[in-house]
C-alpha cells in the first residue's frame, strides 16, 4: 500500500491531542476528506480564510478539482487524489470526514463509509486528531416520529435499495462513537439535513438540482409520486458554519444541523418555478422505493449547545445557487454579463 507521509512545522502540532480551549485563534492543520465536493470544498473556503493550513483528500468520484482552484497557488493548502477505503499517513490537529458516494445515483458504495470511516479514526487514533463525522438525517429512515430529534432512533430497512447509504452512515456513527468511548478519540458527529447551493453535482439526482437544471434548461420539473412529501431545506453557508462550531465546541453529539422550514417536493417545484422559470412545467413520475414521508429537523439542541441556527430561507437561498448552475450548465453567466 502506498503511503503518503507528510511533515509539517512544528510551530503549528498539536502535541497530545487534546485541542485546548481557545486554540481556535491558532492555526491548525485540518484534513478534509470529500474536500473536493460540494459541502467539503465551501468547508475548505471557510478554513482558509480562517488562516489554517488545509489537506484535501479527495478521489475525485462526485468532487471536481474546479471546486478547489482558487486555492491552488496557495503554500497553506494542499490536495490529494486518494481513496480513503486505502490507509493514509498524514500529520494534522482536526479530521472533518465527509468523504461518501452521497446521492441517489451514486448510492451504491458501502465500504467507502465503513472502511473510510475506519481508516479516518484509526489515523485520528494514532495522532490524536479530532474527528469530525458527516452522517446525515437518512439515519432516521422513514421516521416515525417529526420532527425528528436527535434521540430518535430511525426507522431504517436494512435490506432496500438505500439502505447501503443509511446503514452505511449508522455504522460510520457507530465507528466513531466505539473510538470515541473504546480508544479516547475526540468525535463529533453532525446528522445532516438536506442541503444545497452552489458547487452541487448538477445530474446527481438530488431534487433540488435536478429541479433548478431542469427549469434552466426548459425541461418539466420531474416530481416523483405525489409530491407530498416532505424534506427541509438547508443553505450551504449554514451548514458549514455548524460544523465549525461542532468541531470547536465541547460537545461529540449527534447534532441535527438542517433548517427546520419544511416543504413539499410540489411546493419546492414552486418556489424554483418563481425563481427560474414561471413558465416551468411539472411531470410526475413514480416515486423510488423506501422514500421517506416526511423530514424535519428538531434543532433545539444545536441551537441551546453550539448557539447555532440557520439564517438562510429556501427563497433566499435558491437564487444564490441559480447563477452557479447556468455557468455550469450553458458555459456563461448571462446574470453576471448582463
Ligand atoms: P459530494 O458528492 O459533493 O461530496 C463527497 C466527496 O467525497 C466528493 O468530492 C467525492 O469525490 C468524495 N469521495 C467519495 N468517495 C470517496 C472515497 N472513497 N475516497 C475519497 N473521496 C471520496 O457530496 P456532499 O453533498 O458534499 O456531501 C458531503 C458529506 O455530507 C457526505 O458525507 C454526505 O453523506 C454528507 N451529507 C450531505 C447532505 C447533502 O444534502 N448535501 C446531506 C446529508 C449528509
Ligand atoms: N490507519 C490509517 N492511518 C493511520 C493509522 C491507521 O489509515 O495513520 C488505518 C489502518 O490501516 C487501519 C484503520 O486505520 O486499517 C484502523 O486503524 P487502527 O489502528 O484503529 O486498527 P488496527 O490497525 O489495529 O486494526
Ligand atoms: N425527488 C423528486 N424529483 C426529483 C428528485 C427527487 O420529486 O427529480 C424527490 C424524492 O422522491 C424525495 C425528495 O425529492 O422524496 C428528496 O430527494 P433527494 O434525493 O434530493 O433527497 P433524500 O431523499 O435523500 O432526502
Amino acid at each position: 500500500i502506498a503511503l503518503q507521509v507528510n511533515h509539517f512545522d512544528g510551530e503549528h502540532y498539536n502535541a497530545g491531542g487534546k485541542i485546548p480551549l481557545g486554540l481556535k485563534n491558532k492555526k491548525l492543520r485540518i484534513l478534509v476528506t470529500g474536500g473536493a465536493g460540494f459541502v467539503g470544498s465551501h468547508l475548505v473556503d471557510r478554513l482558509m480564510e480562517r488562516g489554517d493550513s488545509v489537506i484535501v483528500v479527495d478521489n475525485f468520484f462526485t468532487g471536481r478539482k474546479d471546486n478547489l482552484v482558487h486555492h491552488f497557488n496557495k503554500p497553506r493548502f494542499e490536495l490529494i487524489r486518494h481513496d480513503v477505503v486505502e490507509p493514509i499517513l498524514l500529520e494534522v490537529d482536526q479530521i472533518y470526514h465527509l468523504a461518501c458516494p452521497a446521492s441517489p445515483v451514486h448510492y451504491n458504495d458501502h465500504k467507502t463509509n465503513v472502511m473510510g470511516t475506519l481508516n479516518m479514526l484509526g489515523l485520528a487514533k494514532r495522532i490524536n486528531a479530532r474527528f469530525l463525522l458527516t452522517s446525515t438525517s437518512e439515519v432516521y429512515g422513514d421516521p416515525l416520529q417529526h420532527p425528528q430529534v436527535e434521540t430518535y432512533w430511525g426507522n431504517v430497512n436494512p435490506i432496500g435499495v438505500r439502505s447501503c447509504y443509511d446503514e452505511g452512515k449508522r455504522t460510520a456513527e457507530t465507528l466513531t462513537m466505539d473510538y470515541h468511548r473504546g480508544l479516547n478519540v475526540e468525535a463529533r458527529i453532525a446528522r445532516i439535513f438536506n442541503t444545497y447551493g452552489p458547487r452541487m453535482c448538477i445530474d446527481d439526482g438530488r431534487v433540488v438540482s435536478n429541479f433548478v437544471a431542469q427549469a434552466l434548461r426548459k425541461e418539466p420539473l420531474t416530481v416523483y409520486g405525489d409530491g407530498k412529501q416532505t424534506r427541509s431545506f438547508q443553505y450551504v453557508s449554514d451548514l458549514v458554519e455548524g460544523l465549525m462550531r461542532l468541531m470547536e465546541g465541547d460537545h461529540v453529539g449527534p447534532f441535527n444541523l438542517g433548517n427546520p422550514g419544511e416543504f413539499t417536493m410540489l411546493e419546492l417545484a414552486k418556489v424554483v418555478q418563481e425563481t427560474i422559470d414561471p413558465n416551468a412545467k411539472i411531470e410526475f413520475r413514480p416515486n423510488t422505493a423506501d422514500d421517506p414521508h416526511k423530514r424535519k429537523p428538531d434543532i433545539s439542541k444545536a441551537k441551546q449547545l453550539l448557539g447555532w441556527e440557520p439564517k438562510v430561507s429556501l427563497r433566499e437561498g435558491l437564487p444564490l445557487m441559480v447563477s452557479d448552475f447556468r455557468q455550469r450548465i450553458f458555459g456563461d453567466d448571462k446574470e453576471a454579463k448582463g
